[in-house]
């Protein structure tokens, strides 16, 4: 019969890596707690309007990558592409404004983006995402910024660059908007045919396009620095200042505009060298009219997404065993597997990771399989044993056994590794 795989673009997480997703898992939520950010877990589908409208009509995400079927009572639903927009949606129908000025979250789980596979770009991804709304001070961008590296040196990356850049809002992006289009549209011919159509839908797009020609034309386009508001302007000046008070390094692009509409003043990114093509790792930004486009109260915001699998890839690869038994139970005949039946799921209940085989193999395979198993101990069971009431209790490191009495035996053990504890 023919095999069936898994959906292009699309991986399992395998027992082996497990462990080390675990603990980055854990890591995020120890840091982003000290924080202040408590954990909300959306749903992974959500209505399709939700994201049309906050990530943009005309960005690649809602054009072209999102998974979006037809519900059997006509409803349009999307898998989420991104978490910031299920968040906030949460956010307003939960009135959770009404409870607190400024409310701090994060949430972990797959994204599903319909882009073209490659090394470190798929079509189910995980994020780790923190937003912060309800405080519009600079602080508190420089404060998520430095939560963002803080997590990342927790969990073992120091060779990262930081890429922080001003939006500017709405009352200081349009003249900036006017003027790329005018430079895009004196230098048309040089686009490519996806960004002549961008200058008419979405032309801060442009800036994301990673064709050559595009390129050069966005190098010698008007620098959003120079277009900013006062106020706009005071907040990035003093974003910066709070970053370099926190030590934290970063440079200025003001090219870097990132791929979704929402964005306002701040936006930040951190690229890894050793990831090769697809080198960023996390990115997000300041969102102010975010909540109150999507029907909630005027409330601003600020948050990042980090890429699950980009940070697994960057981080040296730790060698560990992936699975760890504490005793393996060798059954060597009949009346020994019923004993070692009982027993494994005696100390199984008492916080013991036991294992045992029940196809009576010879002594030597069940060696083996308390070897891979990883195994601190092996218990031995067989008919001499039976017959002498006593069992062979053997110390796999230290490679020396004990004999212990077949009567008690679950406690015996229980209590060895008491000791140990
Ligand atoms: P974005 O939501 O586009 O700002 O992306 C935030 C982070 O998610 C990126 O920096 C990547 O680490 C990760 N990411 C985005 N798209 C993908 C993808 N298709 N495959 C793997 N990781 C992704």
């Amino acid at each position: 019969m023919e095999k069936i795989t898994a959906i292009k673009g699309i991986k399992d997480i395998l027992p082996q890596d497990s462990p080390a997703w675990n603990q980055i898992e854990t890591a995020a939520r120890r840091i982003f707690g000290d924080f202040g950010f408590r954990e909300i877990r959306v749903p992974i589908m959500e209505k399709t309007e939700l994201f049309k409208r906050s990530i943009g009509e005309t960005t690649d995400i809602v054009e072209k990558e999102m998974y979006t079927f037809t519900d059997r009572d006509d409803e349009l639903i999307t898998l989420r592409p991104e978490a910031t927009a299920c968040v906030i949606r949460a956010y307003i129908e939960h009135n959770m404004h009404n409870y607190e000025q400024v409310t701090k979250l994060y949430t972990l789980g797959p994204m599903f983006r319909r882009e073209r596979p490659q090394k470190g770009r798929f079509r189910q991804f995980h994020q780790i995402n923190a937003e912060a709304l309800g405080d519009e001070q600079p602080q508190c961008d420089a404060e998520i910024i430095f939560m963002l590296v803080n997590f990342l040196r927790f969990v073992g990356l120091n060779d990262f660059s930081l890429e922080i850049n001003s939006l500017g809002c709405k009352y200081c992006r349009p003249t900036f908007s006017r003027d790329i289009v005018a430079h895009l549209s004196s230098v048309e011919k040089n686009l490519c045919t996806n960004c002549q159509r961008r200058i008419r839908t979405n032309p801060l797009r442009v800036f994301d396009c990673k064709v050559d020609s595009c390129g050069e034309v966005i190098a010698n386009a008007p620098n959003i620095l120079s277009y900013l508001c006062s106020h706009c302007d005071e907040h990035f000046k003093l974003v910066r200042t709070f970053l370099e008070d926190l030590k934290v390094s970063y440079t200025v692009n003001s090219k870097m505009v990132r791929g979704l509409d929402y964005y306002t003043k701040t936006a930040f990114e951190v690229t890894s060298s050793n990831l090769g093509a697809q080198n960023a790792l996390a990115g997000g930004g300041r969102y102010d009219g975010l909540v109150s486009s999507l029907g909630g109260p005027n409330v601003t915001g600020i948050g990042f997404a980090v890429g699950m699998e980009r940070l697994m890839a960057s981080l040296p690869r730790k060698q560990e065993h992936d699975y760890q038994t504490d005793i393996f139970i060798a059954a060597l005949c009949e009346k020994a597997q019923k004993i070692a039946f009982l027993l494994t799921n005696e100390l199984r209940s008492s916080g013991i990771k036991a294992q045992t085989d029940y196809t009576a193999k010879s002594l030597k395979s069940q060696m083996k399989r308390a070897d891979k198993l990883n195994s601190s101990y092996t218990l031995i069971i067989g008919d001499n044993e039976l017959e002498d009431k006593k069992v062979q209790l053997r110390d796999m490191k230290a490679k020396n056994q004990i004999s212990l009495p077949l009567d008690n035996l679950t406690e015996a053990i229980k209590n060895i590794f008491k000791e140990k504890s």
